[in-house]
């Protein structure tokens, strides 16, 4: 069982990476004789190990590093079909990986995802005793206690306390999260933007997904639906305004999405898919050009409206390869920055990052790393 002052030490190697005693003793403004006691208590359980030799003024000290292998997790990712499972370690490096058909029935899902667990928990082989928590991405609402899904159109469900059920089946605690929002809390944890305390993450699949990180904590909402711009509407009205599957018109998703992309290249009797859509375009294909440059534009303004209204130091962009290095991404980035008003201080960066269906499944395993190095599921 560990205290507060444990969790201090874990989550701060964890945010800032390996750091002396004497180093520990100073960020946390706790006496080094207390931060050796619970140090050592760390050690004893495997959770901590001591690295090279840090040498500055005075003696040399040992730094310390949370072992990568003090647990693991299993992140499920929903977001799509099939559903893939990975197994993670502590510093969020995925060690296998599964897949299955993403099924729509409750009883029969759980079922086959506590099956899958159980076939990679054996991976894990003589460890598995620190297997810690599962972690579940879906693309749909999730209640603030993450384990219930309130609402997901893709599977039909509603009210579906999917975290429980787990939990009972596999024993391990389970927690839910939007996909958009467990992308970004794995990002937070265990990506390059680690630790950030203002940044934004958009993804470009079917649909759109989006969520951000303000103050170092990610934006819920009133309803848990902050971030979702993907019915945000970009379209007034009329003649142009396509009908969305949400039941109104002129959504982002119904301009900017691969299916926006992929329904206006069949109207035309063009290839649906964004690589040889791309491909043509740049052979100089007028129309294609068009559909692109209409799709990546309407992207980028949304992205200049989302820098205006948060002011996040990143916008990370996930998306297709294909699009990033075309007339879509292009289009995007020109919109972004020719709409965002240049402040004095410095400027929101803009990323493209390949869009992986694994990244999800990551992002979902960190609701889980989150509660063993943090003690809390709060952000
Ligand atoms: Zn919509």
């Amino acid at each position: 069982m560990l205290s507060a002052g444990h969790y201090q030490i874990l989550s701060t190697l964890s945010r800032e990476g390996s750091k002396s005693r004497t180093e520990l003793s100073q960020l946390l403004s706790v006496s080094k004789a207390t931060i050796s006691g619970l140090v050592r208590d760390l050690l004893d359980q495997g959770i901590l190990c001591e690295q090279e030799l840090v040498f500055g003024v005075g003696r040399p000290s040992v730094s310390l590093a949370v072992r990568a292998d003090a647990a693991w997790f299993i992140g499920i990712s929903m977001q799509d079909d099939p559903v893939v499972l990975v197994l993670t370690d502590l510093h969020g490096t995925v060690h296998a990986r599964l897949e299955l058909p993403r099924l729509t029935n409750t009883d029969d899902c759980v079922a086959a995802l506590a099956d899958t667990v159980h076939r990679l928990r054996q991976t894990v082989g003589a460890t598995k005793d620190r297997l810690s928590g599962i972690g579940i991405a879906l693309p749909g609402f999730v209640s603030r206690d993450r384990r219930t899904c309130v609402a997901c159109t893709a599977l039909g469900w509603r009210n579906i306390n999917i975290g429980s059920a787990m939990a009972e089946l596999t024993g391990l605690p389970t927690w839910v999260e939007n996909d958009a929002k467990a992308l970004i809390l794995g990002e937070e944890l265990f990506g390059p933007l680690r630790g950030s305390p203002d940044f934004s993450m958009v993804f470009v699949s079917h649909g759109i997904g989006c969520a951000h990180i303000v103050n170092g904590r990610l934006l819920w909402g009133n309803s848990g639906g902050a971030g979702e711009i993907s019915h945000a509407p970009v379209t007034i009205e009329g003649a142009d305004a396509l009908p969305c599957r949400c039941g109104n018109k002129g959504c982002l998703e119904t301009v900017a999405s691969l299916l926006a992309i992929s329904n206006s290249a069949r109207r035309q009797g063009l290839p649906e898919g964004a690589h040889e859509l791309t491909a043509l375009a740049t052979n100089g294909n007028l129309e294609a050009v068009a559909i692109l440059h209409r799709a990546g534009s309407a992207m980028g303004l949304a992205t200049a409206q989302l820098i205006q209204m948060l002011d996040p130091s990143h916008v990370v962009v996930m998306l297709d390869t294909s699009l990033r290095n075309g007339v879509y991404g292009h289009a995007l980035l020109h919109e972004a920055e020719s709409h965002t008003l240049h402040r004095a201080g410095t400027r929101t960066m803009i990323h493209f990052r390949d869009f992986k269906p694994d990244s999800f499944a990551k992002g979902a395993a960190s609701l889980a790393a989150r509660y063993f190095i943090f003690g809390h599921d709060d952000v």
